[in-house]
Parts: C-alpha cells; sequence; structure tokens
C-alpha cells in the first residue's frame, strides 16, 4: 500500500475527515491502521500527529502533492492507539465500513451539564430504625418497610434508585421524612448510580473457589495470560471468585471490565460490586444518556476508577491499562450486536486482551457451545464449579409432564394435573410461584381451522398476534387491526388463537385461583422505563403469590420464597427453525430450574413439553450439562455448523423486490466463481440465495445467502469479495447486512 489516511482529530463528527499521506519506503510494510504518527500539516508544514485508519493503494487527488508521512510514534500505550486498533479487527472479523466499527468503539464527546441529585439519608439511630419497622410491618406498610430495611442496610440511598428500582413514590418518601425517619439532602455528583457505604464483609471462599482463584491469580503474577471459562451452576459463587480475582489484579494497578447482560444488571448485583469496591467501581446502564457515557469513559481515561460494570457497549471503556475482562452468563445472545459491525463481545474481548496484554474469564451455568468446545480443545481454561455456595440451598427437583399423555387422559388445559396440584399446595402454604411461558413470538396468532389461513400483518409477512383487548398486533412494526370473527379467506367461523399467550395464561390462573395475587411480566408490560424492577420488586416484597412471564423472568433476581417454577410448554423454542434451538431450550429451562429454592427453602420445578425424550429435555431434567453438550456437539459435527464449522449469514434488502431479486443473484454467482477460484481446496458450501424466513418487513423484502465453511478464513475472504461487490455494484436501494456466525435466524 501507498498511501496512508489519517485523521488528525478524533472525534465523532470528524471521523469522515481523513488526510491522505504518502507512506516513505521506510515505513512500507512496517505501518499498521491504528498506528499513531506525526505528520507535516497544512501551509507552513506544522507536525500534529494523527492516527492511520486505512492504507490504500488509490491517490485521492494529484500523488505528487500528497505529502509523506514524518515519523511513526512509538508511544503505543496511548488509548485511542488500542481502540482503533481494535476497531480496525472488528471490521476484518465482523464486515462493516471502518467508520462504523470506529463510532462502535470511540466514545461520543458531548458537552454534559453537573448534575444536582437528590439522595436519601437515614436520620435516627439502629435501635430506633427498627422500632419503626416493625410498625410499619404491622400496618403493613410495605413501601415504607421496603425503604426502610435498604436505608438500615445501606445508611444513604440514591433519589432515583429509591423511587425506581425500589419502587417507592415520591409521596411516601415525604411522608417519611416528615415523621424525621429520613432526610433528603442534595448532593452535587459526579455521578455514581448507586452510593452505598457499608463495606461488604468478604467470604471465606470455599476449597473449589479457592483452587480457582489460586490458580488464574497465579498465573497472572506469574505473567501469563488466558482466556478462562468457568462452569458453575446458579449459585455456586461464581461472583465471589471474580470480586477476589478482581481485586488481586486492581492491587497491580490495572483496570478491569466487567460484562453482565443488561437484564441482570440488578440492584442486588451492583450492590455487591459497590459495597467490596467502593468508588473504584462505575456502571454503564445502556438507559444513561450519551453524554452520561461520555462522562464515565472520561473518569476511566483519567484513571479516576478502575472498574467498569456494564453490557457489551463497556468493552470500550477507554482504561490505559486493562488488565482482567470478566463475561458473566457468558452464553447470553445480548453478548452480539445486532448493528454493524455485528461483533461477539466473547472474542472481541479476547482480542482487546491480546492488545491490551489482559486475561479473561468467562463464567456461565450453562456455557455456550462455542466457549465449551473451545474449552475442551484447550483454547480456554476450564474450572468447574458444581455445588452450590451455600450449604443450606440445594438444588430443585425437576419433574417432567408429557402433555400428548394429559391431552388423552381428557385435560384440555395449558395446566397438567400436577403442576396445578402443586400450584395449590404452594398457594395453601403461602410460598411463591413462577409460572414460564417460552417466548412471545409463538404465542396467540390466528388462524383458521377450516382453511389454514393465517392473518399476518401486511408490511411484515409474519402471523399477527392477539391481544385480550380485542386486536391483532404486529410485534415487528406495531402494526393493529381489529379482531375478526370470520376467516377473510373462507368466510368460515372457526378461526381462533391455538398457543397461550402471557395474558391468556393470567386469565387462566385467575380462573383457577380467584384468591392469588398474579403479576405478569413480558415486554408489553415492561415497556415503560423502571417497570422491569417495579415488577421484580414488588414480587421479591411478596406482594403476589404468582409470578407469570416470558424469558425475562428466568433471569437474575433472587427470589426465596419462590418454591415452584412451572415452565408450561417447553418445546416452544425447539421448534424454532435454528440450529441453535437445542441450546437455547437447554440453556432457559435450566436456567429455569435455577430460579426455584434458591434460599432455605427446597424447590420443584415441572416442566411441561410434548417432547419428553428429546435431550435438551432430559438433560435439563437431571440438570446435567455434559449431557446436553455430548449430544448437541455430536449433531453441530455432523452438520458442520458452529462451533465445529463456521457460518455467515449475508442478508440482502431492498424495498424493491425485482431489483433485490437481481442484485442477490448477481452477487451469488459472482461470489460463487471468486469460491471456486480461491477457495476450492476448502471446503466452503453456499445455501441459497432464498428468502428470509421473514420475507418483508416494514415493506422492506428481504434475502439470505448462508455460507458454511470449517475456517473462519475461508468466510472472512467471503465477506471480503461481498463488500468489494457492493462497492463495485453501489445501489442505493440495497443494503447488505454482514452477520459472522449469527446467534439469531432472518
Ligand atoms: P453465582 O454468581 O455463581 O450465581 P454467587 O457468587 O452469587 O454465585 O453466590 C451465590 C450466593 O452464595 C450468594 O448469596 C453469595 O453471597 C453466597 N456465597 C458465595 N460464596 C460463598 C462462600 N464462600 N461462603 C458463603 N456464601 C457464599
Ligand atoms: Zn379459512
Ligand atoms: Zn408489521
Amino acid at each position: 500500500m501507498e498511501y496512508a489516511n489519517i485523521i488528525v482529530n478524533i472525534s465523532h463528527e470528524n471521523l469522515d475527515k481523513t488526510f491522505q499521506y504518502k507512506i516513505p519506503s521506510s515505513m512500507q510494510g512496517i505501518l499498521e491502521v491504528g498506528d499513531y504518527v506525526s505528520v507535516p500539516f497544512g501551509k507552513g508544514n506544522k507536525i500534529i500527529n494523527g492516527y492511520v485508519l486505512e492504507l490504500t493503494d488509490s491517490p485521492v487527488y494529484d500523488p505528487d502533492k500528497i505529502k509523506e508521512i514524518e515519523e511513526i510514534n512509538t508511544d503505543n500505550r496511548l488509548v485511542e492507539y488500542k481502540l482503533i486498533k481494535l476497531a480496525y479487527w472488528m471490521k476484518k472479523r465482523y464486515g462493516s465500513t471502518m467508520i462504523n466499527a470506529l463510532k462502535t468503539v470511540l466514545p461520543v464527546k458531548r458537552k454534559v451539564r453537573e448534575k444536582e441529585e437528590k439522595s436519601i439519608i437515614l436520620k435516627i439511630g439502629e435501635k430506633e430504625a427498627y422500632e419503626r419497622l416493625s410498625i410499619y410491618l404491622k400496618k403493613h406498610q410495605t413501601a415504607r418497610e421496603r425503604l426502610l430495611r435498604e436505608l438500615i442496610n445501606e445508611g444513604e440511598l440514591d433519589y432515583k434508585v429509591v423511587t425506581g428500582k425500589l419502587n417507592v413514590s415520591a409521596a411516601t418518601i415525604k411522608a417519611m421524612e416528615q415523621q424525621e425517619v429520613l432526610s433528603i439532602k442534595s448532593r452535587r455528583v459526579y455521578r455514581n448510580t448507586v452510593i452505598g457505604n457499608k463495606p461488604e464483609l468478604k467470604l471465606r471462599l470455599n476449597e473449589d473457589q479457592k483452587y480457582i482463584v489460586d490458580s488464574i491469580t497465579d498465573e497472572y503474577i506469574n505473567g501469563y495470560r488466558g482466556t478462562y471459562l468457568i462452569h458453575g451452576i446458579t449459585g455456586s459463587g461464581k461472583t465471589e471468585v471474580y470480586m477476589e480475582i478482581i481485586s488481586k489484579v486492581c492491587e497491580m494497578g490495572k483496570s478491569v471490565i466487567v460484562l453482565i447482560p443488561e437484564i441482570s444488571l440488578t440492584y442486588q448485583t451492583l450492590m455487591r460490586f459497590y459495597r467490596r469496591f467502593g468508588d473504584k467501581v462505575s456502571v454503564l446502564h445502556s438507559k444513561l444518556s450519551q453524554g452520561e457515557k461520555y462522562d464515565q469513559f472520561e473518569r476511566a481515561k483519567k484513571g479516576d476508577m478502575s472498574i467498569m460494570i456494564g453490557p457489551r457497549s463497556a468493552l470500550f471503556t477507554p482504561f490505559e491499562n486493562i488488565g482482567l475482562i470478566v463475561i458473566d452468563e457468558e452464553h447470553e445472545n445480548s453478548y452480539k450486536s445486532d448493528s454493524m459491525p455485528k461483533y461477539h463481545a466473547r472474542e472481541t474481548a479476547i482480542e482487546l486482551a491480546r492488545l491490551h496484554n489482559a486475561s479473561v474469564i468467562l463464567g456461565s451455568a450453562t456455557p455456550s457451545v462455542d466457549a465449551y468446545y473451545k474449552a475442551l480443545k484447550g483454547e480456554y481454561k476450564l474450572f468447574t464449579l458444581d455445588k452450590r455456595a451455600k450449604e443450606e440451598s440445594v438444588l430443585a427437583k425437576v419433574h417432567i409432564v408429557d402433555l400428548k399423555q394429559e391431552l388423552k387422559d381428557g385435560n384440555r388445559s395449558m395446566f397438567s394435573q400436577k403442576l396445578r396440584i402443586m400450584m395449590e399446595d404452594r398457594l395453601e402454604k403461602g410460598e411463591q410461584i413462577m409460572l414460564f411461558l417460552n417466548r412471545r413470538g409463538y404465542s396467540g396468532f390466528v388462524s383458521c381451522r377450516s382453511c389454514g389461513h393465517v392473518i399476518k400483518c401486511p408490511h411484515c409477512d409474519v402471523s399477527l398476534t392477539r391481544h385480550i383487548n380485542g386486536k391483532l398486533k404486529c410485534h415487528y412494526c406495531g402494526y393493529e387491526t381489529i379482531d375478526r370473527s370470520t376467516c377473510p379467506e373462507c368466510g368460515s367461523t372457526y378461526i381462533g388463537t391455538f398457543k397461550a399467550g402471557t395474558e391468556k395464561v393470567e386469565k387462566a390462573v385467575k380462573d383457577m385461583f380467584p384468591y392469588a395475587n398474579v403479576l405478569r411480566m413480558d415486554a408489553d408490560t415492561t415497556v415503560k422505563k423502571d417497570s422491569y424492577e417495579s415488577i421484580l420488586s414488588s414480587f421479591s416484597n411478596r406482594e403476589a403469590d404468582i409470578l407469570i412471564g416470558t424469558q425475562m423472568i428466568v433471569k437474575g433476581h433472587d427470589f426465596p420464597y419462590v418454591t415452584l417454577m412451572g415452565i408450561l410448554i417447553a418445546d416452544m423454542s425447539l421448534n424454532v427453525n435454528d440450529f441453535r434451538s437445542g441450546e437455547r431450550t437447554f440453556q432457559l429451562l435450566t436456567q429455569a430450574a435455577g430460579r426455584s429454592g434458591r434460599a432455605e427453602l427446597s424447590g420443584e420445578v415441572v416442566i411441561q413439553t410434548y417432547n419428553p425424550e428429546h435431550y435438551a429435555i432430559e438433560a435439563a431434567k437431571s440438570q446435567d450439562y455434559k449431557l446436553f453438550y455430548s449430544k448437541e456437539i455430536l449433531y453441530r459435527s455432523l452438520m458442520h455448523y458452529p462451533p465445529v464449522g463456521h457460518l455467515m449469514a449475508i442478508l440482502i434488502e431492498s424495498p424493491d423486490e425485482e431489483t433485490l431479486e437481481k442484485y442477490t443473484t448477481a452477487l451469488a454467482e459472482t461470489v460463487k466463481n471468486d469460491i471456486i477460484i480461491d477457495c476450492n481446496k476448502k471446503s466452503v458450501s453456499i445455501i441459497g440465495p432464498t428468502d428470509a424466513s421473514v420475507k418483508k418487513i416494514n415493506d422492506i423484502y428481504r434475502k439470505m445467502i448462508y455460507f458454511k465453511a470449517v475456517d473462519i478464513d475461508s468466510l472472512i475472504l467471503i465477506k471480503d469479495k461481498c463488500e468489494m461487490f457492493k462497492e463495485e455494484h453501489y445501489n442505493r436501494k440495497v443494503r447488505i447486512i454482514i452477520d459472522m456466525d449469527p446467534l439469531n435466524g432472518y
């Protein structure tokens, strides 16, 4: 390459303002993207610094007038240097433009106003506080009780946390202020979302935990860096292990990034980190504004804190010296980005760790097949925790109910005999129940029993879902229409829904147990900000007996009084047309089982299914990950699916069906020829082009081409070809989306 495009002023708005320089022969083959260089700039040729964003052979103007790069600065410790390198790796690995990759990793610069925020402090002594508490208890003032309890624990609480996560109203706070139980004070914040002042008691690690901590820290101290996978059942004390290792790494003057899926960024988990590490910790919620995020990143850069906790984007915290990256619940789908570049946080973390000479710890109760495969191959080091850390808590007992048999026995309801009897028992004892319904999208579609016609969204080619308010709704675009009593195709009146949605479950439960208090949590009841937390907190305060929900309820959160988990139809996620459906089903069922009986009371789980003999269900019954893995990996090997092989999905979209057809065919033909020339020895197979499984969304048509290969490098090569084709056949009406090792179907 002869030229380098260089950015001299890094900021989001300037990313496309690059200047071109000639690469002197002494730097040929040495200069890389991301390098920090000095260049002569402007009329006076003042020497300034910049970063290399691109290497190219095509000059943008008269080659004689292009100036040369002065020198490569060797100060590679700079944060930007590593982030640009990372962006370049992401662009190459996952496919995207350099600008999009840079926008993903570089913080958005925006002025932030200093915020004035309120916090709540306990105004009375501990003894008096406990007297108050018993009064609130007697009067059933649950919100006051909840707030006071938390204040006794913490001393001081952020006002927003109290009204949000703790779900205590402003009026209640006011009333308690008038009782002189608490006072509200204003403080200038340099923003920590939660504050606590009680140090966490360090637990004595058990033998198994200690072994992991010692192994990893010994290696660390001896200069070895690696990727570790901790396979530990729910409640086995993984978080304690992370915290112990984190504190050792921090002692060595390094920073740490902890990734947690958004859904488990719960108050409880965060408090544990705050109590242990205090001000060193900062949290990156996706709910933070851009300004707040930038503010956090600035603090990280200045070294004001050294532990960043957050969802996948927390990876791009501009720490100068990262020593460790922890990814909890490593198997979660939310670690994969849904916009280009469609990076996976696990692989990206490993690359980032390489740039910083850091280690990576992955943890999960149900590791992804991908991670476990790599661990067994020796790419990651595997550790296992197979006992719960608190001795008194035991794993739940799991029962399987065959729904086909129920039907034969004449039971047409969505509750098996067994589940109904067990629910009755828990309600009598005053213990709590969770009912888990797998996946909203698969429930409640309306079809005709006479002709089989399914009512679909006119814009999206997906079935509409019936809601109890009498409307039919599209979950892709929000389209709504009135419900029908006759089939639009054949006029038959035998038209209706055949699968249960959460609303329907709620209704059935209320019919069966009119005296029970029921809460429902799904995408519809949690649209409002913080409603997710407030439903969870009122359930954990035992304001309801039964919580009904979709996958949201099976993650995070400890509910000590839940002793029964009912999984209504376990198969829904098995029937999804996706090679990972077995894995997902096993994960969901195992997690759901882990929700029951975490504390003193032992729990039971009922899995209702039409496929009791499926290995994912059988393995979930015995909560046996290895059994599941051994079956699953056989199937993946046979089919050359990831992690044994690799898969790349190319989605091509256009509002014009004919343009799309032609474009896709041409793309597929070109790439096919290239494959024969370039990688005929490597086994690459091409599937498609075909219609995407949702053929149209919002009036945009969609087609797919899949490529399967044993090694990722051939796929990267094919990806480059597709990107080249896209550049050479630019079409304003066509969009191409590349997805390496996709987690979701299209
Ligand atoms: P995981 O992250 O694997 O789900 P946690 O670290 O959250 O597990 O631990 C589960 C529970 O056990 C927590 O309440 C934690 O405080 C407790 N715990 C963890 N380690 C120990 C230990 N060594 N001794 C006593 N309790 C422990
Ligand atoms: Zn019909
Ligand atoms: Zn729609």
